[in-house]
């Protein structure tokens, strides 16, 4: 279910326009290593579900007869394969996502896990995630993915009120999902993430607000706020261009967002990203691996991953996904021992523009440091210094850069989507002019 920056509506333009760029940059030159390159996150894709929501365009497959020990097996390939073409030595964290990785076994989040570890160094301490489904985990069943090594659980809770979860075709009402929250904050304290959407068609603000308050008093340290989606495809999609349900409104879900993010800072929760927020350090640091471009490895059907695979003698990260039909998958892992699609060396100046997308969503935002290990001769004063469009934007107190770095600002965090609409453009602008100054002859 967890794909970097895709779940939300800010950071979608963006994507979309890091896309739709040409590649003009000289991918086929080593790039300055980054951060890290013998660490890693991990994340382990658990393709099937229940049942499928209303909403949900996620690489899912809704499967009456899982051959389990078959996909425990090639997954546990791929992970050992893939740690070996990186030449990673740490994985920093594990995040079991979906799908529903809740309805896999404890054995073979177990056996991933076993197999990381033996690969390479998984500190005891490494934050293990799994995404759980309220109806697909019970106490009985948090307590054995506990014992198989998970120490953090996302819960996917999206709504308290019944008639919502309905409309989403969830599988559980909002009594399970508290019910689920409680077994699960007893059995990991602190360690226990709910997701909450906003922005659903007939949603208003008020009451969302409510619910809001009243996860307040069952929460733990970790609440993710999500936007709604209204992805073509899915049955919400259908209903709402057939008329049966309204559309969403995109005005209440700004406000919803708006005075949901204000509350939660009243409440003691430190916004670190758009849609993140924490309290007591509850930061979770697989995603701030992603939002800091560190390597990740995606394993499982349909699993994005970003490293630089070793052996080619040169330094470039790679964009990578994997064959997303789960029997295709299973068997490509089985004649080559991996099952990527598809694998895209990322250009320099697309790796800077991750950083810059990626990198603004954190509160922190980007340090001169961080960037400075992706690109080390143009800095960020270099980039944005001078723009007059950049300029507007500090002024108007959206964005700050100043001697820590580039970072929105409380009010630029909410409105990201358009800054990047004008760093974007001037990141690219002085990319072209340093190239094509270092270009012998010019
Ligand atoms: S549980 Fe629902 S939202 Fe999550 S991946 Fe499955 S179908 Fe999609």
């Amino acid at each position: 279910m967890v794909l970097p920056g895709v779940r939300t509506g800010a950071g979608a333009a963006a994507t979309k326009m890091v896309q739709m760029r040409c590649r003009v940059d000289g991918s086929e030159r080593s790039q300055s290593p980054g951060p890290g390159t013998q660490r890693a996150a991990v994340y382990v894709h658990w393709p099937y579900c229940e049942k499928r929501c209303s909403y949900c365009k996620f690489n899912k497959y809704i499967s009456r007869g899982v051959e389990e020990a078959a996909m425990r097996s090639c997954l546990v390939t791929e992970v050992q394969t893939l740690l070996q073409l990186s030449g990673v030595r740490r994985v920093e964290s594990v995040f079991f996502g979906g799908g529903t990785p809740s309805l896999a076994s404890p054995h073979t989040v177990a056996a991933v896990l076993e197999a990381v570890a033996q690969a390479t160094y998984l500190p005891t301490h490494s934050e293990v995630t799994l995404e759980a489904n309220p109806t697909s985990a019970p106490g009985s069943r948090l307590a054995a993915f506990r014992a198989a090594g998970v120490n953090r659980l996302s819960i996917g809770l999206q709504s308290l009120d019944d008639t919502e979860l309905h409309m989403l075709e969830r599988t559980h009402s909002a009594s399970d999902a508290l019910q689920t929250l409680a077994e699960a904050r007893s059995l990991f304290p602190g360690r226990v993430s709910v997701d909450l959407m906003l922005g659903l068609p007939t949603q208003q603000v008020g009451p969302w607000l409510g619910q809001l308050q009243e996860l307040l008093c069952h929460c733990d340290d970790h609440i993710s706020l999500y936007q709604l989606s209204l992805e073509r495809g899915t049955a919400l999609f259908a209903q709402v261009q057939q008329g049966t349900l309204p559309a969403p409104d995109p005005e209440l879900a700004a406000e919803m967002y708006q005075e949901g993010r204000a509350i939660l800072r009243e409440a003691g929760f430190r916004q670190y990203e758009v849609s993140n927020f924490a309290r007591n350090g509850a930061l979770s640091t697989h995603n701030w691996t992603y939002w800091q471009c560190g390597q990740y490895l995606g394993i499982g059907p349909g699993a994005h991953g970003r490293f630089m695979p070793q052996g080619a003698g040169r330094y470039i990260r790679e964009a990578r996904i994997q064959t997303l039909e789960p029997n295709n998958w299973m068997k490509e892992v089985m004649l080559f021992g991996h099952g990527t699609r598809k694998h895209t060396p990322l250009g320099e100046l697309e790796l800077l523009e991750e950083v810059l997308a990626m990198g603004l969503r954190t509160d922190v935002g980007i340090t001169h440091q961080h960037w400075q290990q992706f690109e080390p001769q143009l800095t960020l004063w270099d980039v944005f210094g001078a723009s007059k469009e950049v300029d507007m934007l500090l002024e108007q107190g959206l964005l700050l850069l100043d001697h820590r770095g580039l970072r929105c600002s409380w009010e630029g965090l909410a409105v990201l989507d358009s800054l990047l609409l004008t760093l974007l453009p001037r990141l690219q602008e002085a990319w072209q002019q340093r190239t094509s100054s270092s270009v012998p002859g010019r």
